[in-house]
């Protein structure tokens, strides 16, 4: 897998990507990555990248000709994302949907964003990380992307690790414990030291549903349709 990231600060790249099992990927070569300037693709003598809104307001936009420019060089194929609050928040299917794609684009917007009309000239696809906003698109780019590489083959030493965690069922993850077996007066679950599976699954199994039904009713309820549907 190849990822293109558009970007004003490269140097943030591949920040967070390059440590544990993403960075030994990308050191083992099972992906790679370009951080392209966007700035490089400004034409005047001042590098400029940015204007005033049409209609006044507060902030910068960043120019649709520079951008465009730079998409040109840099785009070839595969899904092509602009991180923004407007765009639909990013889910787990999402990023499966995502980790079968050969190269994936993925453009990092700064100042109030970008010249609308850049969504009229390329087929791009607005993610969001959450109702919140951020300072720029950078961070939740490399958060994006740490949850892709997950999906590439290799890059998980355990792939078990993406049946059972917290949304791959639709549920959140029960919760876990290691040794030491008591610490601060404080123990494990008794039934996860029976050694016997099927009350371990299902004590695990219970928890889920309970975290997962006092923490985020959304998820439970639409858990429960799908079940529903399974019959
Ligand atoms: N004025 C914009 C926010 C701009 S924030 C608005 O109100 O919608 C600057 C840049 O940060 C955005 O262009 C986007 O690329 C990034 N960004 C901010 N919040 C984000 C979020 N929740 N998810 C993804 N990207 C975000």
């Amino acid at each position: 897998m190849h990822i293109d990231f558009l970007t004003l600060y490269p140097d943030m790249f591949p920040g967070c990507l390059a440590y544990s099992l993403a960075g030994k990927a990308l050191q083992l070569g099972l992906w790679s990555y370009k951080a392209t300037d966007i700035r490089s693709y400004a034409d005047d003598a001042y590098k400029t990248v940015d204007d005033i809104p049409f209609g006044g307001g507060a902030g910068m936009v960043m120019k649709v000709d520079v951008l465009d420019r730079a998409l040109k060089d840099v785009y070839k194929t595969g899904p092509l994302l602009y991180m923004s609050p407007r765009g639909k928040p990013l889910t787990q299917s999402k990023v499966v949907e995502l980790a079968h794609a050969q190269a994936i684009t993925v453009i990092c917007g700064r100042f109030e964003g970008v010249d609308e009309r850049i969504f009229d000239l390329y087929p791009i696809e607005e993610v969001s990380l959450g109702d919140y906003v951020l300072s720029g698109g950078e961070p939740a780019a490399l958060a994006m992307i740490d949850a892709v590489l997950r999906y590439v083959p290799g890059v998980l030493g355990n792939a078990d690790s993406l049946t059972e965690e917290s949304f791959s069922q639709g549920l959140l993850e029960y919760p876990q414990y290691t040794r030491p077996q008591t610490y601060k007066g404080l123990s494990v679950p008794d039934v996860l030291l029976s050694g016997h599976h099927q009350k371990i699954q299902d004590w695990r199994e219970q928890q889920s549903h309970l975290l997962t039904q006092k923490r985020r009713p959304d998820l439970w309820t639409s858990y429960q349709s799908s079940q529903h549907k399974k019959g």
